[in-house]
């Protein structure tokens, strides 16, 4: 494929809107998929900056002769936003609330506005857009539009479809219209306008196919294929036009503005947990469930609950609603305005499932029960664990997957167990199984069997399953499509779903809408077959070429010894591309660019290493600039549903950089830092006059690449050297406690074990006074504190080989890992406990190390490695720690490094700060500071950083007063603060050592308190 395809088309593009134009290769690659398991690379890409620009992309299109598809997350799980057209990306720059009316309970917005985003600016007003799908954080309301997408609590809220007051869009011929309500005659349309024919086409096919729609439109509530032609069947007294665009996928215009009906936010709720002993007893009884009037049924299985019960974060809340063993369990929620109504329906509930027959001391079928959850956070937490459902299921790391086809068909209650057991047969008979949860109150089921689509066999079987699914379905009188559209998966079943007849009407309707099918083709009507091999993301032919990888990636298959199975997982659900709450991905947060999230990333480095993008692509310049901006949080790797951990990947792609290319200055002053530091500290001075001298700076920028607009760390020369703290404890490795020095505790025979002190490049040379500050802590509680340092006495400091690893000289961090191994092993054989205090070194003895070393002293070192504050909580917990603190009256306000986050190690810092008695300490909701070791110093990421700061954390500094004491573990992040805030930031262990109620415990005094 030619890297340029339209030349004309993007030149025309470019010098008429002032929004992002691609049509690089690396960038259609980008927008090639969605949800789905297909791809298929786009003409180009266009973010428009308004409407009015996208009318003019539209105006370009239709004068080239080019189809445009319209996009919003892209989470679209049938192939409905992808397509060899040229996509226009409305999420980008088209994501306003246009206007808000609180009293009529409808607001108007622009279609690239998140849910999540839209419901946030409506809360204060006490309303929501009730629609509440489980991609609600970064799905857009002109997705949803697209999709007519419905949530869970669709039982009282109704579809998208219900929602929507009108639709504002452009036609094929460029005109704009407006799909609001209007009579059924039209009376009130005018004839000359653009609207006029449509509407008249849709009252002539919805009178003329009445008995046809009677007869096939299926009767459930969750029937999202097709076209909407059941809203034009005669009878009704107000036609809303909207509803033949609500679902239509792009097919038929462009949404320019949608108006919504709101709702009163939910206040409390009742939530009960119905546990059944058998799955088909749970499916049967939901048809009894429902007539209690619960806003919501849904179903969790036992695979997954036993699946959500591995993962650390879920396991809590799994330990306080599950009993038992169940197979399923119904969530059944009450929420009326009347919390005792709730309370009533509860109780009838209860004794509903009494007479259902099922009791906690029967046995076998008959076994369950109840349990009630009336605290609103675990209710929350729950919600939590079902919406992540499908990731639960995705984060299976083999090379089958679970496919998403016939996981949204919906049936009538009461023929719920009979088509669940009859479709678990029917994947035994294809050698599969599936896993199934969601909505039960609406009868749709989500199931996704196992299959690996790079295997013929397993598409024949894919199809296999489909067509035997969509008859029983049929047979039922449900919808094949009740949930996630049509797009490539479902579009060509609407023929034998609704008959030939309606098929023909839904033709009909393309072709007075898009008689040129510029919009979107292939959608709904006259669409590919789904088992296409040559539109799947794995086609025949699928391969990587050998990488040399330098990770440990044996958890995964394929090339790269792993590496590109790991790439794989990515499956394009988007959680990545949340704006708020979580961490992930910080780089998108402040450019809302596709490019800069972590599924642009892993999508850019699954086509680099199958040969999609060309030769070399993995160490292209235009690879370089897709992981540019990816600050290496690790963020994904704990927040990505299926694991991606793009900061790992980027050590490889950083590897194949400098393989090929070699170093660049800059990168050489960042990775060599441990080894030049003990030089610079005593050329202090002369380092410093950078950002003193004038001009200097500039040159700098101009040599190394450092923006000359930040200063740089200050160089000092009263360093932290380890024989000069030797007054705390040894320097050397010891196992006598006779050969320490001791303080007064010690003295007094309190001995709480040694600890050894791992003191980082960062600290070691620019914030000595935080290891000082630990060393008082730890002495204070009378730990006997080892400083690691090199077996020779002459050795210069350790390093744990974080600097080599953020510019990919791996090589260079595997010596430092293995060097600072050597010097700790004496430690680690009589499990001594490790302790540091940045968090990106330590935190890398748990996860680079093992990475970069497979054996046994590594996985040692992983397991006995702290950070200082997650140290001391051990201890306190284990009620080994015994530090007096004297009472505080201030206020901290704490900044979560994203490691800390990463690794679950931030609520440590938040309690033991709570250990100082009165001291109140608020956290800033934040993600990456910004600064991510040398990121924020670059040239070319500057800017990002400060708008990564800018994001939440700086304006939270700043706001608060300045009594008020800032915390922050990470060194990075204390810099940020400073340069964005003038405000100093401390490390956690200073505030400690500054409440200590020993005055001798010597710590240096803190400034800020
Ligand atoms: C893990 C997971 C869970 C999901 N859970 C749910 C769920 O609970 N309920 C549910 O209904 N769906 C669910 N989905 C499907 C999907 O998230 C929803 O359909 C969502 O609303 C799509 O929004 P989007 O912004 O990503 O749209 P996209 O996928 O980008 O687009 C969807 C369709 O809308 C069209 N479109 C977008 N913007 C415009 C415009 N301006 N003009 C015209 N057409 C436009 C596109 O062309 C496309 O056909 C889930 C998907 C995933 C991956
Ligand atoms: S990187 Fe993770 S969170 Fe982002 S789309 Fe891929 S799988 Fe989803
Ligand atoms: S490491 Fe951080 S910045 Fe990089 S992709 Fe992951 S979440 Fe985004």
């Amino acid at each position: 494929m030619s890297e340029r395809l339209r030349p004309g088309l993007e030149r025309r593009l470019k010098s008429e809107v002032t929004g992002d134009v691609w049509f690089d290769r690396f960038t259609r690659g980008r927008y090639a998929t969605d949800a789905s398991h297909y791809q298929i690379m786009p003409l180009g890409v266009v973010a428009p900056r308004s409407i009015a620009e996208a009318d003019r992309v539209l105006a370009v299109a239709r004068a080239e002769g080019v189809p445009v598809t319209a996009r919003g997350g892209g989470t679209s799980q049938c192939g409905q936003t992808i397509n060899t057209s040229l996509i226009v990306d409305c999420s980008k720059h088209i994501n306003s609330l246009i206007s808000l009316d609180v009293a009529a309970r409808r607001c108007v917005v622009e279609p690239g506005i998140v849910l999540d985003e839209l419901n946030r600016q409506l809360k204060p007003h006490g309303l929501w857009f009730p629609v509440d799908i489980s991609t609600a954080s970064r799905a857009t309301l002109g997705g949803m539009v697209g999709n007519n997408s419905c949530g869970a609590r669709s039982l009282r809220y109704g579809n998208t479809r219900e929602n929507v007051m009108s639709v504002d869009a452009i036609l094929a011929d460029g005109a704009r219209a407006h799909f609001g309500t209007v009579s059924p005659d039209l009376s009130d349309v005018a004839q000359d306008s653009p609207l006029y024919p449509m509407a008249a086409a849709l009252v002539a096919i919805g009178a003329r196919e009445r008995d046809e729609i009677e007869a096939r439109f299926p009767k459930v509530q969750r029937r999202v294929g097709g076209y909407n032609l059941d809203s034009f069947v005669p009878g009704r007294n107000a036609l809303n036009l909207a509803h033949i665009l609500i679902g239509s996928e792009g097919t038929l215009g462009f949404t320019t503005q949608i108006e919504l009906k709101l709702s009163p936010l939910l206040g409390r709720r009742a939530v009960a947990a119905c546990h059944f002993g058998s799955f088909n007893a749970a499916m049967d009884a939901a048809q009894h469930l429902v007539t209690l009037g619960p806003i919501a049924v849904e179903l969790v299985d036992a695979t997954m609950i036993g699946l959500a019960r591995d993962i650390a974060m879920f396991r809590p809340t799994l330990e306080q609603f599950v009993r038992g063993e169940p197979e399923a369990i119904l969530l059944v929620e009450f929420g009326e305005d009347d919390q005792e109504e709730n309370l009533r329906r509860l109780k009838r509930l209860r004794d509903m499932i009494g007479d259902l027959g099922f009791g906690w001391d029967r046995s076998g079928v008959h076994w369950g029960g109840v349990v009630e959850v009336l605290d609103p956070a675990l209710q929350a937490a729950i919600t939590e664990v079902r919406t992540q459902g499908l990731n639960v299921m995705m984060s299976m790391k083999e090379q089958g997957k679970p496919i998403s086809f016939v996981e949204d068909c919906a049936v009538p209650l009461e023929h719920l167990a009979d088509y669940t057991a009859r479709l678990t047969q029917v994947f035994e008979k294809h050698g599969t199984r599936g896993t199934w949860y969601a909505h039960a109150s609406v009868g749709c089921l989500h199931v996704r069997p196992l299959l690996n689509l790079r295997l013929e066999k397993d598409v024949k079987a894919m199809r296999a399953i489909a067509e035997e699914a969509f008859a029983m379905v049929r047979e039922y009188k449900g919808s094949h499509s009740g949930e996630h559209g049509d797009g490539i998966v479902r579009s060509e079943f609407n023929a034998p779903m609704f008959g030939p007849r309606l098929a023909g009407a839904f033709e009909e309707v393309k072709d007075t809408f898009d008689p040129n099918g510029r919009f979107n083709p292939g959608k709904i009507v006259r669409a590919p077959k789904f088992d296409d091999r040559s539109l799947l993301r794995y086609p025949p032919g699928y391969h990587a070429e050998p990488i040399a990888t330098h990770l440990d990636w044996s958890a995964w298959t394929g090339a790269g010894a792993g590496f590109q199975g790991a790439v794989e997982m990515c499956n394009n659900n988007g959680a990545c591309r949340s704006l708020v709450g979580g961490v992930m991905c910080p780089s998108y947060r402040a450019t809302r660019d596709e490019r800069d999230v972590t599924r642009g990333r892993a999508n850019t480095l699954r086509l680099a290493i199958t040969g999609q993008l060309g030769p070399d692509a993995l160490a292209s310049d235009a690879m370089v600039e897709t992981m540019s901006l990816c600050v290496s949080c690790k963020a994904c790797r704990r927040e990505c549903p299926t694991g991606v951990d793009m900061a790992r990947m980027k050590i490889e792609v950083q590897a194949a950089r400098i393989a090929r290319h070699g170093l660049s200055l800059r990168d050489r002053l960042v990775g060599y830092l441990p080894r030049y530091a003990p030089y610079a500290a005593k050329a202090a001075w002369l380092l410093n006059l950078r950002d003193r001298l004038p001009g200097v700076a500039r040159l700098s920028e101009a040599l190394t690449g450092f923006s000359a607009s930040r200063p740089l760390p200050k160089w000092r020369s009263d360093v932290f050297e380890d024989d000069k703290t030797s007054w705390l404890g040894s320097s050397r490795p010891s196992t006598s406690f006779a050969e320490h020095n001791v303080d007064a505790r010690h003295k007094a025979g309190h001995d709480a074990g040694e600890v050894v002190l791992f003191a980082d490049t960062f600290n070691r040379y620019f914030e000595r006074e935080n290891l000082d500050a630990a060393l008082a802590v730890l002495n204070a509680a009378g730990y006997r504190v080892h400083v690691a340092r090199a077996p020779q006495r002459d050795a210069r400091p350790l390093c744990c080989g974080r600097t080599f690893l953020s510019v990919g000289l791996v090589a260079e961090a595997r010596a430092e890992a293995e060097r600072t191994l050597a010097a700790l092993a004496p430690y680690l054989a009589r499990s001594v406990p490790v302790v540091g205090l940045e968090p990106s070194c330590i935190l890398g003895f748990r996860d680079e190390i093992p990475a970069l070393l497979k054996t046994e002293a590594a996985a040692q070192l992983a397991a006995s490695s702290f950070l200082f504050e997650e140290f001391l909580m051990r201890e306190h917990d284990a009620g080994r720690l015994s530090l007096p603190f004297k009472s505080a009256t201030g206020r901290v306000l704490l900044h979560g490094h994203c490691h800390q986050k990463s690794f679950g190690a931030f609520t440590s810092v938040q309690r033991a700060l709570g250990l100082v008695p009165g001291l109140a300490v608020e956290t800033v909701e934040s993600s990456c500071c910004g600064m991510a070791g040398a990121f924020g110093y670059g040239a070319g990421t500057i800017d990002v950083s400060r708008a990564m700061g800018e994001l939440s954390l700086l304006p939270a500094v700043r706001k608060a007063d300045p009594a008020t004491t800032i915390v922050a573990d990470g060194t990075s992040c204390r810099q940020q603060i400073f340069d964005g805030s003038e405000r100093e930031a401390l490390h956690v262990a200073r505030v400690l050592a500054a409440h200590l109620a020993s005055d001798d415990a010597g710590t240096p005094a803190t400034r800020g308190h």
